[in-house]
């Protein structure tokens, strides 16, 4: 058995966890679409089956106060529990194991009838909350009470109390959120009365067999937060009033530290609910950038943890479970941290999906089904797209061959992996060269294809994924030995001969990454997880309440300017869960932002621009063009007329807004189509 602790079985109450893998809640967006809970059948359902051993699902509202937006999912009637059976039947037909997550957003909800236990507003949410008056906070009680009845007429096997992130519970536990006077407010026994009288009235509620999980905020990394003497006594309550599993939470949503984005170090976060270990003696469970299953696997072999949550790396791969098991993790589809499909999709009140995998949450409508009419297909470009597709229409049955110009498969995500805090970008390609090889596509590497030798092997489909060149705006002076396109600066690994001044012109996703990998200095020897720590000011050591220190922040050794024409921030395309953070860490390295440029000429001097009505010359060494991106057409000119059925998908179809979750959807949506 390769990951002999990950997947060891644990007897829970009347419960026994097959393995040691909790798929965590997290919100798809189909709980409220109009038959949406037959899709999140199908979507539990898949993930069931591919050997899971508990699944919690995304956050439904005890009552109308708690929605997060307005009309979110409720459990508050026997027609939502025939709803909620949908998925209790799909689960249990496939022998899994699922859990309802009840969450009452409290002040962040995002409408007008939000409460708190104070009216203390949010800095992230428009809504001042009201504060709950105390036949308010019994009324509430008595929701959550209700919803875990009903969660368990549904079938469900048992409830995971969200007591974390900033939401209702954790706004009760603090003095930040909580000003009350009465018996819920003051010491911190009081603070704590809400969450266990939720809990011992749920108990009594339920029954003992019935799976109570309570997902504790171990660090809210905010001022004014919970200590860890705090989290302990609550820790310890909790399991007294009967909570059978405690889940780790990280941070509430307004804390100004990233806590799952790509730039997180994998595990980084399961040291702290290894702190809890002897505090208590109930399952614990670890969460946040948990991806691979070496690292879960880490993570329970030292004892940090007794079962391990992950949410996103379940939608990028329903199977991860059952490859892991069988000894092919290298043929997981590895969830990268982007949020991009993800939580970006519902913060924009889109449904979810995935950006490596465009399936997730699309179960009922992109079914992959056996081609009854096989045809020889050419993929052109080793990018996302021609990744994407090729594997598709392999899977599908088609005799596939791919074509890459270069030396090894990727495309621009050969760029992106350099990126510090993109590294994990490098597992997709990993992930489909595996695929491919699997699937016998045949692969031709350093091949640039040319119009004649599609003619000449006579394919029934060309699929064109040629992707994007580096834009060079007409600026006089390009041609200087000063300037540099992204590509070449990326693809050579320049940045320790760039010099000392370098100005980038473009500040769109491109061009922040860029400024990051040139302004950051990697340190031999230090230690990843304490340089982390120390840049965002996270205290390891459980003394600081809130878990907040002074962050060490250093600036680049560089001087580097990142400039953009129009008015606006830097990465604005970039998503809602990632772009501050980008942001963040571009001034902590003290590059410096100038918009609402207009470029003059470059010399030796340098980049002359004009700004607020100046004329001025940056005087830099290198200039790095991250100007957009243009489609590489040239091949798709040169066999209009030949007679070849060809598609165009990814960049090379339309650089504008291109991104790899566009160009792998469009990919893998063609595939399934031929
Ligand atoms: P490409 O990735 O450009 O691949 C095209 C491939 O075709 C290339 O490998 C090329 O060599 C090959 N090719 C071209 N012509 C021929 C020919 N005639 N014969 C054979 N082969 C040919 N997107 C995100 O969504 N999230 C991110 O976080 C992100 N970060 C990025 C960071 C950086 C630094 C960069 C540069 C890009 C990033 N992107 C990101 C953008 C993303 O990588 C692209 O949108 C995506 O790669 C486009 O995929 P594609 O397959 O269409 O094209
Ligand atoms: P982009 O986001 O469109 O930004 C292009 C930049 O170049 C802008 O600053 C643009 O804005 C400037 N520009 C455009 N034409 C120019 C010209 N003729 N002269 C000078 N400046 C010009 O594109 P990108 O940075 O190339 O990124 C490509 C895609 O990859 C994007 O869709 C992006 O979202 C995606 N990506 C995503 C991530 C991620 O982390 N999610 C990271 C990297 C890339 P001004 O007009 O304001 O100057
Ligand atoms: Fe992971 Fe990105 Fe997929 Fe979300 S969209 S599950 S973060 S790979």
């Amino acid at each position: 058995m390769p990951y002999p602790h990950l997947f060891s079985p644990l007897e829970v109450g009347s419960l026994k966890l097959p393995n040691r893998i909790i798929m965590g809640s997290m919100h798809t967006g189909l709980e409220e679409q109009r038959g949406g809970f037959e899709r999140l059948a199908a979507y539990f359902a898949l993930r069931a089956a591919g050997g899971v051993g508990l699944m919690v699902t995304g956050g439904i509202a005890p009552n109308r106060e708690g929605w997060t937006a307005p009309f979110a999912a409720r459990m508050t009637h026997s027609g939502h529990v025939r709803k909620h059976r949908l998925i209790t039947r799909a689960v249990h037909a496939e022998g899994g194991l699922i859990a309802m997550q009840i969450l009452h957003a409290g002040r962040y909800g995002y409408h007008p009838l939000v409460v708190a236990p104070s009216a203390v507003k949010s800095p992230i949410s428009p809504f001042k909350p009201r504060a709950l008056s105390r036949r308010g906070v019994e009324r509430t009680i008595r929701a959550f009470v209700r919803a875990a009845v009903l969660a368990k007429e549904a079938d469900y096997d048992g409830v995971e109390i969200m007591g974390s992130e900033g939401y209702l519970i954790n706004e009760f536990l603090v003095r930040r959120t909580n000003k009350r006077k009465d018996e819920w407010g003051g010491s911190y026994e009081n603070r704590m009365r809400f969450p266990l009288e939720i809990v011992r009235r749920m108990r009594e509620a339920v029954g003992k067999d019935f799976l109570l999980i309570f997902r504790l905020s171990m660090l809210d990394l905010v001022e004014g937060g919970s200590s860890w003497q705090e989290v302990v006594r609550l820790a310890k309550a909790l399991e007294e009033a009967g909570v059978d599993i405690l889940n780790t939470g990280i941070g509430w949503h307004e804390a100004r530290i990233p806590t799952i984005a790509t730039l997180v170090p994998r595990g980084f976060f399961s040291r702290i609910t290894a702190r809890l270990k002897p505090e208590v003696s109930i399952p614990l469970v670890a969460t946040n950038r948990i991806n691979k299953p070496e690292i879960a696997e880490r993570i329970l072999a030292e004892g940090e943890a007794d079962l391990v949550s992950m949410a996103r790396p379940l939608l990028a791969d329903p199977n991860f479970a059952v490859k892991a098991k069988q000894g092919r993790s290298d043929e997981i589809n590895t969830c990268i941290a982007c949020n991009q499909a993800c939580l970006d999709h519902v913060f924009e009140r889109k449904i979810a999906s995935c950006l490596v995998s465009p399936m997730a949450c699309r179960e009922t409508e992109l079914i992959l089904r056996k081609t009854t009419s096989p045809k020889r297909i050419a993929v052109v470009g080793g990018g996302p797209a021609g990744l994407a597709f090729a594997k598709t229409a392999a899977e599908r049955g088609h005799e596939v061959h791919l074509y890459e110009a270069s030396a090894a498969l990727g495309g621009q995500f050969k760029l992106a992996m350099r990126i510090p805090g993109k590294e994990d970008y490098a597992e997709t390609i990993r992930y489909f060269e595996r695929q491919l090889d699997l699937l016998g596509v045949r692969v031709f590497l350093n091949h640039l294809v040319k119009e004649e030798d599609l003619a000449k092997a006579g394919y029934d489909e060309v699929v064109l994924a040629t992707g994007t060149r580096a834009r060079r705006p007409d600026i006089p002076g390009l041609d200087s030995p000063k300037v540099l396109t992204y590509e070449e600066v990326l693809s050579q690994d320049l940045r320790k001969k760039l010099g000392n001044r370098v100005a980038l012109i473009g500040a769109g996703g491109i061009g922040v990454d860029v400024a990051e990998y040139i302004a950051h200095c990697p340190k031999d020897g230090v230690d990843e997880d304490v340089l982390f720590a120390e840049t965002w000011g996270i205290d390891l050591t459980g003394q600081a309440a809130g878990g907040l220190v002074k962050p060490k922040v250093e600036p680049s050794k560089r001087r580097l300017y990142l400039l953009r024409r129009s008015e606006g921030k830097a990465g604005e395309g970039l998503g809602k869960t990632t772009g501050w953070i980008r942001r963040l860490r571009l001034r902590q390295l003290g590059v410096e932002f100038l918009q609402g440029v207009t470029y003059l000429k470059v010399d030796e001097r340098g980049l002359h621009i004009r700004h607020k009505g100046e004329e001025t010359v940056l005087e830099v060494d290198h200039i790095v063009l991250c100007a957009g991106q243009e489609p590489v057409l040239d091949l798709f000119q040169a066999l209009q007329g030949a007679g070849v059925q060809i598609h165009l998908i990814g960049g090379v179809l339309r650089a504008k807004g291109l991104d790899a979750e566009r160009a792998v959807r469009e990919a893998v949506e063609l595939a399934l189509s031929r």
